[in-house]
Formats: C-alpha cells, sequence, structure tokens
C-alpha cells in the first residue's frame, strides 16, 4: 500500500481514488481535422489549436464529473506506440498491420540507436495541468511494449532493445518529474505476452522508476495473467492497473490464492460495450474487489482507454462509476470504526522501543539482584 507515498509526494487523495487509464474519445471536429492534416490540407499549428480546444473539454468534463486524477486524454495521439516511434531517432515508419479487430496501425521499424528527442510529452502535460488543481497523470507507453510492438533490425536481441528503451523513457520520466508531474503511469499492455520475457520487462522497468520520487501505475490489459502472476508482483511500480470487468473479475480468483501487495487501479467500466453501466453494476464489482483489497490500496477506473466509445458514452460510463464510487464512501464512512483501528507507525515503534527498554531493565535487574546473592 502507498498511501504514504503518495502522502510524502503532497498528494491527499480521497478513499478508493478515481481515474482513467488515458484516452478519451475526439470529438468529430477533431477527427475531421486530423484527416485533413493527413491530407496535407491544414498546418500543424491549425490542428493543435483544435487539439488544444478538445483537450480543454476533457479536463473540463473530468472536473465536473467529479474524477480524482485527471489525464490529458491524448487528443494528440494516434496510436500509443507510434506516438512515440514517430518523434525517437532509431525507429523509421513500417507499413500497416492489424492490431485486433478492424483496427490497423503502422508498426514502427528499429532502424538504429534509439535515443531521447528531448520531452515528447511534457508540452501536453504542462497544458493539461494549467487547466486544473487536480493531478494530471505523466502518460507513457512502457519500454518493453514499445519494444514487442515493433520490428527490430538493429539491435541484437529483444532484451537490448527493450532496455535501450528504458533509458529514453526514463529521461522523459525525469523530464515529466521536473516540470511537476507527481502520478506517472508506464502502460505495458505487452507485459504477459511472452512470461519467460518477464524478468528483464522488470529489468526494463527499474531502469525507468529507480529512485524517481513519484507514484508509478502500470496499466495491462486483456493479458494472460495466469501465466505472470504472481511473479509480476516484482514489477517495481506502486500501482497495477488491471482491466477485471471485460473478464468477468476473473482475477480475483488469481488474488485470492496469491495476495495482491500493490495498490490496484480496478477497472470497472468494459470499455468493449456500448452500454452504460448502471451504478449498482459497478457497485457491485468494486464490493468485489473490497473483498480481497484493503480499501486503502484500492483505485477505481476503467477497463482501459475510452477512446473507442462515443464521447456521450465515455461520459455516462465515468457518471455511474463516479456515483458508484461516492455511496461506497459513505457506506464505508458509517461502517463501525473497530477499537484501535488508526495505528500509527510512528506510536507503535514507540511503544515496542519501550517495551524492549522495559524488559531489559528488568533483566538487568534481575541479573544485578542475581549478582548480589
Ligand atoms: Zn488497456
Amino acid at each position: 500500500m502507498s498511501r504514504a507515498k503518495l502522502e510524502k509526494l503532497g498528494l491527499t487523495l480521497p478513499l478508493l481514488p478515481t481515474s482513467t487509464v488515458g484516452s478519451f474519445p475526439k470529438p468529430d471536429y477533431l477527427l475531421q481535422a486530423r484527416a485533413r492534416f493527413a491530407r496535407k490540407e491544414i498546418t500543424q499549428k491549425e490542428l493543435e489549436v483544435l487539439e488544444k480546444r478538445a483537450t480543454e473539454f476533457w479536463v473540463q468534463q473530468q472536473e465536473e464529473i467529479g474524477l480524482d486524477v485527471l489525464v490529458d486524454g491524448e487528443q494528440y495521439r494516434g496510436d500509443m506506440v507510434a506516438y512515440f516511434a514517430d518523434v525517437m531517432p532509431g525507429f523509421r515508419m513500417g507499413g500497416l498491420v492489424r492490431s485486433y479487430g478492424n483496427r490497423y496501425y503502422h508498426k514502427p521499424i528499429i532502424v538504429g540507436e534509439i535515443r531521447w528527442p528531448g520531452p515528447m510529452t511534457v508540452k501536453w502535460w504542462r497544458f493539461a495541468q494549467g487547466l486544473t488543481s487536480k493531478p494530471i497523470k505523466g502518460m507513457l507507453t512502457g519500454p518493453y511494449t514499445i519494444m514487442d510492438w515493433s520490428f527490430n533490425d538493429y539491435y541484437p536481441d529483444r532484451k537490448s532493445a527493450c532496455l535501450a528503451l528504458a533509458r529514453v523513457i526514463r529521461k522523459e520520466v525525469e523530464a515529466l518529474v521536473e516540470a511537476g508531474a507527481k502520478v506517472i503511469q508506464i502502460d505495458e499492455p505487452a507485459l504477459s505476452v511472452r512470461p519467460e520475457e518477464l524478468p528483464f520487462a522488470i529489468e526494463a522497468m527499474q531502469m525507468v522508476t529507480d529512485g524517481v520520487p513519484a507514484y508509478f501505475i502500470t496499466h495491462i490489459c486483456y493479458g494472460a495473467f495466469e501465466f505472470i502472476y504472481p511473479r509480476m508482483l516484482r514489477f517495481p511500480v506502486h500501482n497495477f492497473d488491471l482491466e477485471m470487468s471485460n473478464s468477468g473479475l476473473d482475477l480475483i480468483g488469481l488474488f485470492k490464492k496469491h495476495p495482491f501487495n500493490k495498490d490496484l487501479s480496478f477497472g470497472v467500466l468494459d470499455v468493449h460495450s456500448h452500454k452504460i453501466e448502471s451504478s449498482a453494476l459497478v457497485k457491485e464489482r468494486i464490493e468485489k474487489a473490497l473483498q480481497v483489497i484493503p480499501k486503502e490500496a484500492l483505485w477505481v477506473d476503467p477497463d482501459c482507454g475510452l477512446k473507442t466509445r462515443t464521447v456521450e458514452e465515455a461520459q455516462g460510463k465515468l457518471r455511474s462509476m463516479v456515483a458508484a464510487v461516492k455511496e461506497i464512501r459513505q457506506a464505508l464512512d458509517k461502517a463501525p470504526k473497530r477499537k484501535r483501528r488508526r495505528i500509527e507507525v510512528g506510536s507503535v515503534v514507540k511503544k515496542r522501543r519501550k517495551k524492549i527498554r522495559k524488559h531489559k531493565y528488568k533483566k538487568m535487574r534481575r541479573r544485578m539482584r542475581h549478582k548480589k546473592k
């Protein structure tokens, strides 16, 4: 549990902090503008004006809906890997490949040494943070996923490509922290693809997060967790953000067998369904999570990014989520408090020391008495 870490960073969040995974749907005017930009009918600057307008819209929406930890909504991004590969020296864009269903993306190719081109996301983080007093998450794609979703024509193996990317993402993390970001999410949806590679995926994330004063979240979705759990608990982040609802909350069974020991952002909204979940259904899902995760360690969010939903669906789903969380917070507040529930670590330590001292003193006196005899 990392409440202490958050407080150390100056972040006071309510119980069951609400957030989102990162992307929001792009309004129609922005979709049209992106298509026109691709046809070279408008300039980058003209496109950016609309991206900013859409970012403002989503920050304001998140505030109005009542979320606790916000995102910039990724109105300026297309694919989560291509966005980074596009600007990093060492990559070339490849042809279209199919990701899932009817979605295609340009698979990047590593053709040279990967280098950091300077801040890739900081400008947008600053812009969004300037619009709200709530914390905005820094949003990055992890080294393992960028490596896995690219062709490698340069590094001798997958591990060295992954570690080279880790060095670059580390620099981006440092730039975000310098700008003021306190919560940074690094997405690794590919993490469970090849369980035998988990050790170097962990090593890479260690290089990214080690010693950095921030609260780290990793989002993973639609993976075969049973192959990497509980080993994945060694991943050096504070919070795992997992898709739970689309898979019928299967993971809860795994957590019962082997306790989950980090903070958990529990996906309560199925982003592949048009249907807006009722707040009663969301409440039920959160209650199930509370059976296996202590309330201090639980965050609540959708399964994945909401970019595939319509604007109205995304708003509706998030409203249900916030309503459910509010009800559960009230119930938790009213729940009878057990005696001596608020144990402060400091006082426990002090008491224990006192006990030890007392014990030693008794022993000493006993020994002295013995000697006198
Ligand atoms: Zn996802």
